[in-house]
């Protein structure tokens, strides 16, 4: 059976923290679909489908894993693709409160579709889009923290950065 895990956020933009994640949801499923959620309430940086192209390029080399955008309840969204499970990242514990009650709430929402947190490599947990988006608009340098076609795409938003990719 083709076990289907789906990765919701913003990713706005995505980070290796994000990536780290995914990479790890791979070896738990066949197919890891990163769903990218239309949060109309969120001021985003980036636009949906440019968030969206930023992941393809950026997992291009990974096999097995598709991007997507969705809007609507997400435990629909799941259901709709046949999804065993929702993958998360836990950072800290101050994630926890919020991702607790979301974790419930899907559950109870659809009790079929499982929650499932991850954590990323210690020297990520600390990482965040809206900290990447804070230094790079300040002008400080982030390529250690973004995929090349982020840093890229985040080099085009704040001219001033322009800084090249350390990968
Ligand atoms: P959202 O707006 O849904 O929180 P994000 O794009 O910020 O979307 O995050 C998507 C998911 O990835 C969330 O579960 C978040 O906790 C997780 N995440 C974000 N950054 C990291 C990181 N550095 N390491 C691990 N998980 C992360």
């Amino acid at each position: 059976m083709n076990k289907i895990g789906i990765y919701p956020g913003s990713f706005d933009p995505l980070t290796y923290g994000h990536v780290d994640v995914i990479r790890r949801a791979t070896h738990l499923f066949d197919s890891v679909i990163v769903a990218i959620a239309t949060n109309e309430a969120k001021k985003a940086l980036f636009s949906k489908e440019e968030r969206a192209e930023l992941v393809r390029a950026s997992t291009e080399e990974m096999d097995r894993v598709s991007v997507d955008i969705f809007d609507g309840l997400l435990v629909d969204y799941a259901a709709e693709q046949t999804a065993k499970a929702i993958i998360r990242g836990l950072r800290a514990i101050s994630d926890y409160e919020f991702e607790f009650q979301m974790a419930l709430m899907n559950r109870h929402l659809n009790h079929e579709i499982e929650t499932i947190f991850m954590m990323p490599k210690d020297k990520y947990t600390f990482l965040s889009s809206g900290m990447v988006k804070e230094v790079a608009s300040l002008g400080g340098d982030i390529s250690s923290f973004v995929p090349e076609p982020v840093l890229h795409a985040m080099n085009q938003r704040f001219p001033a950065t322009n800084f090249k990719s350390d990968s």
